[in-house]
């Protein structure tokens, strides 16, 4: 008897204890699922916060975006004489090195300047601009016009000559030059068109913005910088 009280109380003991044993248990699980939960809502916001800047900026650069989709398209298609143009690497703003072709004969204002060194004459363009730039010439010549270069990518030594020339008056007509380091010439986006023309000037006004051109400086009719 008293074997079989104890088997039944030991019985009676595990009846008892199992399921509280197993509501632990099942408490602690779904402590962890609760704060998994709490981690993935979270996680949640952070993505939906995410989502909101990244609309806004994209709402903002529209326009850039599709310069930078243009770019894409120039590139692969009518980068034209640039297409093949021997690569080389220079040295512009801030020490950053710059991958140029030079400006084609057809497209400098002195096309005697296209073999001069890119440290003497500013007769070379980064590849991006130089296919732009291709297209747009191409547009305005169908319409009877001509556009020409006269002053593409600049090293510092370049820029150094142009300051040194607007602080002196002395050279290049003291012109309004931009601090070295400072100038667009130097980063490959800016480009000194031949606007002696007003007809070229207006075509430009008209239809330069569809190539990704736009003119940034108002005192400076013939500057015009490409946006990506
Ligand atoms: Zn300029």
């Amino acid at each position: 008897m008293r074997v079989a009280t104890v088997l039944l109380l030991a019985l009676l003991a595990m009846l008892c204890f199992v399921p509280v044993f197993s509501q632990e248990v099942d408490m602690e699980n779904e402590v962890t699922e609760y704060d998994e939960e709490m981690s993935l809502e979270d996680e949640t916001t952070e993505f939906v916060e995410l989502d909101d800047e990244v609309e806004e900026e994209a709402t903002l650069e529209e326009e850039e975006t599709e310069f930078v989709e243009e770019e894409l398209e120039v590139s692969k298609t009518n980068c034209g004489v640039y297409a093949k143009a021997k690569r080389s690497k220079i040295r512009g703003n801030g020490g950053t090195t710059y991958t140029v072709v030079k400006i084609n004969r057809a497209h400098l204002t002195n096309p005697s300047s296209a073999s001069l060194s890119p440290t003497a004459s500013d007769n070379t363009i980064t590849v991006g601009t130089a296919c732009a730039f291709n297209t747009m010439a191409a547009a305005a010549k169908k319409s009877g016009l001509r556009l020409t270069i006269n002053s593409g990518f600049r090293t510092l030594a370049r820029q150094q000559y142009f300051w040194n020339c607007y602080v002196s008056k002395k050279c290049n007509g003291g012109n309004l030059a931009a601090r070295p380091g400072t100038s667009n010439h130097g980063r490959g986006v800016a480009l000194d068109i031949n606007v002696a023309s007003g007809a070229v000037y207006n075509w430009l006004a008209k239809n330069a913005r569809k190539y990704g051109f736009i003119r940034t400086v108002p005192t400076e009719r013939w500057h015009w910088e490409k946006r990506y």
